[in-house]
């Protein structure tokens, strides 16, 4: 077996960047790290725990000491801690609105990142328990540029505030119109204008691939970011023996 491939893809809330980054690891046949997760794992941890989340110390020795299990499986990918399946639980509103404070706690970033570099490095190599050594997508803001600096194919995902405020909206409220995609500015905006402060994903660093998803569908999106693998890696990737249902 060969050395598996390595894909860091980042980019702002709304993007498409999980479904997308999801897909592409099936369709290759790849391991997905959803470190976006990893955060709203560690901010439901310490909300558990009564931790202040402005005590930057204790929630970073609250973070070390968290027993996290990430799932790999693009079409299924669980997130457990202390045993228990948090998937659902990470994904609500109030774990959406206080996932920046964790995540701008430096000390907790180390942590994080840290365990995101061992799954890449283990998921692109022999010690691989999902991929067979294949490789991975990792996916978060700064994978391209921190987590992944050296990854085979490196990729920011964006699309127009518009489009994104569109998408989350359809997602959480299931509607578009003024009201809902008012409601989903503090989701979109203001949480990447706090993520911004210690990651950057807004724009492209050197050797990252920019697409652009604003005008795409998620097939045409999905599409995209595969060219843009087999371009910058250099070969075509097999596919996987399946594919995602839709
Ligand atoms: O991608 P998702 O919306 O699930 O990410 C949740 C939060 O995790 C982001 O708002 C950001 O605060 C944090 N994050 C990060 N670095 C990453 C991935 C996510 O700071 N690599």
């Amino acid at each position: 077996m060969g050395v598996g491939i390595v894909v860091a893809i980042d980019g702002p809330s709304g993007s498409g960047k999980s479904s997308v980054s999801r897909a592409v690891a099936h369709e290759l046949g790849l391991a997905y790290l959803d470190t976006g997760a990893m955060y709203r794992a560690a901010t439901v941890w310490c909300l558990q725990r009564g931790e202040d989340l402005t005590d930057q110390h204790a929630v970073a020795h609250a973070v070390r000491v968290m027993p996290l299990v990430m799932g790999l499986d693009p079409a299924e990918p669980g997130v457990e801690v202390e045993g228990r399946d948090v998937t659902d639980a990470i994904r609500t509103t109030e774990v959406t609105a206080a996932v920046s404070a964790v995540a701008t706690n430096l000390e907790v970033r180390a942590e994080l990142r840290r365990r995101q570099r061992a799954v890449v490095e283990a998921e692109s190599g022999p010690g691989a328990t999902f991929s067979g050594g294949r490789g991975v997508v990792a996916e978060g803001r700064d994978i391209t540029t921190v987590v992944a600096p050296d990854a085979d194919a490196r990729i920011l995902l964006t699309a127009s505030e518009e489009a994104r405020l569109r998408r989350r909206s359809l997602e959480v409220h299931g509607a578009a119109d003024e009201k809902a995609v008012e409601a989903t500015k503090d989701q979109v905006l203001r949480r990447d204008r706090d993520d911004a402060t210690v990651s950057q994903f807004l724009v492209a660093a050197d050797g990252v691939v920019t697409v652009d998803s604003s005008d795409l569908d998620f097939d045409q999106t999905v599409q995209a970011v595969l060219g843009v693998v087999t371009q910058m890696t250099g070969r075509e990737q097999a596919p996987a023996p399946s594919t995602l249902g839709e």
